[in-house]
C-alpha cells in the first residue's frame, strides 16, 4: 500500500522553532528558510522543491506580516488557509512548518524597526512606504530566529530579494541567499496569492503585465538599445487594458534600480499595476545580445 505524501510538523512558537532546528543541527543538518505568507501556490513550492534539493532540514514559515502592509492595504482580507497550506506542502519534503500568531512576532512593547536606504527607496519603497522596513524587519527576525544556513527568495519580488541581499551583507549574516525563478500560469500571468482576488475581466487585462515584460524582452533581443522606445511600446498594450492602472513601469539597472536609457548590459524591466482593487507587480531581466567581434 502506498504511504499518504508526508505532511511538516507544525509549530507556532519561537522557542519550538529554536529547538527543533538546535535538533536538527545535533544531526548533522543544514537548515534551508523558506520565508512566505502563505496562501501558498506553485512558486512558492518552486522555493520549498529549491531548498529540500540543497538542505537537510528545511523551515517554511508563514506568518501574514502586519508591518510590511500599509493602512490602505490588503493585511485584513488576505487568504489565510493553514489546512490548505499544509495540503499543498504535502510530498515537497518540508520538515517543518512555522506558523505563529502575530502576538508571537510582535509581542506588547515591540518596538525596533529595520530602515534601509538604497534599494528599498525607489519602485515599491515610493509606492508602499514603510514595506520595506516591515519585510527587512520580520526577515531579520526569521533568520535571527530559525538560523538558516540558506534562504529562498523568489525573483517575483525582485526588489524585496535585493532588499534581503543587501540585509544580510550590511548585518554580517552568514546566511546564503538564494533567487528562485518566477513560476507562470501557462499564459504568462506570474503566480501571485493575490490574483485569487482577480475577476474573469480583471484577470484578462492582469496579462497585460506579462505581456508588456515579454514585449520588452523581445524588442531587447531583436537589438533595441533605446529605453525610452521600449517604455512607449510597452505603454502602448496598456492603453487598450482600461482596468489596469499602472504604478511604474521602468528599465532599471538591475543592482542599483537606476532608470537606464541605453539598455546596454543586463537590465531589468519591472512593472506594478492596481487591477481593480488588486495590486500586481511583475518584472523581467532582460540582456541585449553581445556584440559579436
Ligand atoms: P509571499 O508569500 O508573497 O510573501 O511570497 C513568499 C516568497 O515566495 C517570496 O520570496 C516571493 O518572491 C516568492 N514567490 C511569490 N510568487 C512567486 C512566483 N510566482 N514564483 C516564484 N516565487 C514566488
Amino acid at each position: 500500500m502506498t504511504q499518504p505524501p508526508s505532511l511538516p510538523q507544525v509549530v507556532t512558537t519561537t522557542a519550538a522553532l529554536r529547538a527543533c532546528v538546535a535538533a536538527a543541527r545535533r544531526q548533522g543538518r543544514s537548515i534551508g528558510l523558506v520565508p512566505t505568507m502563505g496562501a501558498l501556490h506553485a512558486g512558492h513550492l518552486s522555493l520549498v522543491d529549491a531548498s529540500v534539493g540543497e538542505c537537510s532540514f528545511t523551515v517554511v514559515t508563514i506568518f501574514v506580516n502586519p508591518m510590511q502592509f500599509g493602512p490602505q492595504e490588503d493585511f485584513h482580507r488576505y487568504p489565510r488557509d493553514l489546512g490548505a497550506d499544509l495540503a499543498a506542502l504535502a510530498g515537497h519534503g518540508a520538515d517543518l512548518v512555522f506558523a505563529p500568531q502575530v502576538e508571537e512576532i510582535y509581542p506588547p512593547g515591540h518596538a525596533t524597526r529595520v530602515e534601509m536606504r538604497g534599494v528599498a527607496e525607489p519602485l515599491e519603497g515610493r509606492c508602499r512606504p514603510g514595506h520595506f522596513s516591515g519585510v527587512a524587519t520580520v526577515v531579520l527576525k526569521l533568520f535571527n530566529i530559525a538560523t538558516p544556513d540558506v534562504a529562498y527568495f523568489g525573483q517575483k519580488d525582485y526588489q524585496q530579494s535585493l532588499v534581503v541581499r543587501r540585509l544580510a551583507a550590511d548585518l554580517d549574516l552568514p546566511i546564503a541567499i538564494r533567487v528562485c525563478p518566477i513560476v507562470r500560469e501557462p499564459d504568462g500571468l506570474a503566480l501571485s496569492s493575490r490574483n485569487r482576488y482577480l475577476s474573469t475581466a480583471e484577470r484578462e487585462q492582469a496579462l497585460t503585465l506579462s505581456q508588456s515584460l515579454r514585449l520588452a524582452a523581445d524588442l531587447v533581443a531583436a537589438g533595441q538599445r533605446d529605453a525610452a522606445h521600449v517604455l512607449a511600446r510597452m505603454r502602448e498594450l496598456f492603453a487598450v487594458a482600461p482596468q489596469v492602472r499602472l504604478d511604474y513601469l521602468v528599465l532599471v539597472d538591475p543592482e542599483t534600480l537606476a532608470e537606464v536609457r541605453a539598455i546596454t548590459g543586463p537590465t531589468l524591466a519591472a512593472v506594478a499595476a492596481q487591477v481593480g482593487s488588486t495590486r500586481l507587480i511583475d518584472n523581467a531581466l532582460l540582456s541585449p545580445p553581445t556584440a559579436h567581434p
